[in-house]
């Protein structure tokens, strides 16, 4: 009788122990490498309107959310946003939150996307967001860069505010940095697909000193999976480029994430009924989104 107990007992430690091991996922998002690399010397091939392939247009290798944008990355004349609207022209897309005047312009998608945001975090009753700054065109950028200095601004066409999938949030009540918007932000942006684009620990990567109002948008799953591994944006598209193909689930949604590097033919498998999304990264190559 006693060596069942014991056995029992052994059994029950071991359950826990395995419990215990089990690496605990953070609201819910799993991350799987599916590590595949593609002959980069394969020639171009004919695509055939009835195959389920593609071959993806030049202009579009520099157009979509995940382009990096630094110092070393410069945003190209056809990755600006064929979507900028001027917020006050859209009441509808104003819900929620403030805007420091009347030329915020920003992607019109982006702008809902942060409008789904604060209604999320309004429900947490954090509520008093104010955009300060949106899209900004070459010439405003030249300006600010002669304001603010190297260190926190960067020279036209080289801030993803000339994109405009960037955007400036403070909140009415106190600087960011100590305003329960800022706090709320750091903590549940990804859920949305923003990201902080300059954390505190990656100066030494970002090159810019830490700015807890500036959100760049990059869509989902890519911020949750930024945020599980505590990704900055340069180290994410090293990541895919190492990868070749990660798998991840969000919330319950599963997607499959594909790097064509820039030697490919760029002839993507179109993945039949599903949605997609397709990115550059401002390297040459190309980034596929499905979710399944
Ligand atoms: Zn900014």
């Amino acid at each position: 009788m006693k060596k069942r107990v014991f056995v029992v007992l052994f059994m029950l430690g071991l359950c826990y122990l395995l419990i215990k091991i089990e690496p605990v996922l953070k609201d819910n998002v799993k991350i799987q490498s599916l590590r595949q690399t593609y002959n980069s010397n394969s020639s171009p091939r004919l695509v055939s309107q009835t195959t389920s392939k593609m071959q993806v247009e030049r202009s579009q290798i520099y157009q979509g959310n995940l382009l990096l944008v630094n110092r070393q990355f410069a945003v190209r004349q056809e990755s600006v946003r064929t979507d900028i609207v001027n917020l006050f022209d859209y009441p509808n897309l104003m819900e929620g939150y403030g805007v420091y005047d009347r030329n915020i312009r920003l992607s019109e998608e982006v702008a809902q996307r942060f409008m789904d945001m604060v209604a999320a975090a309004s429900k947490d009753g954090v509520n008093h967001f104010l955009i300060s700054s949106g899209y900004r065109d070459f010439e405003q950028q030249d300006v600010l860069y002669e304001e603010m200095g190297s260190e926190y601004a960067l020279p036209a066409g080289n801030s993803e505010h000339n994109l405009g999938l960037s955007l400036d949030v403070g909140s009415t009540k106190s600087k960011m940095s100590e305003a329960p918007e800022g706090r709320w932000i750091e903590k549940n942006a990804w859920k949305y697909g923003f990201i902080l684009r300059y954390p505190k620990d990656k100066i030494d990567i970002t090159g810019i000193a830490y700015e807890p109002w500036h959100i760049r948008y990059v869509g989902l799953p890519h911020s949750a999976v930024m945020h599980e591994k505590n990704f900055v944006l340069e180290e994410y598209i090293s990541f895919l480029q190492e990868e070749g193909r990660i798998s991840a689930e969000v919330a319950g949604k599963k997607y499959t994430v594909t790097y064509y590097p820039k030697s490919h033919n760029k002839t993507v498998e179109l993945p039949g009924s599903k949605e997609y999304e397709l990115s550059g990264d401002n390297e040459g190559g190309l980034i596929m989104t499905v979710q399944e």
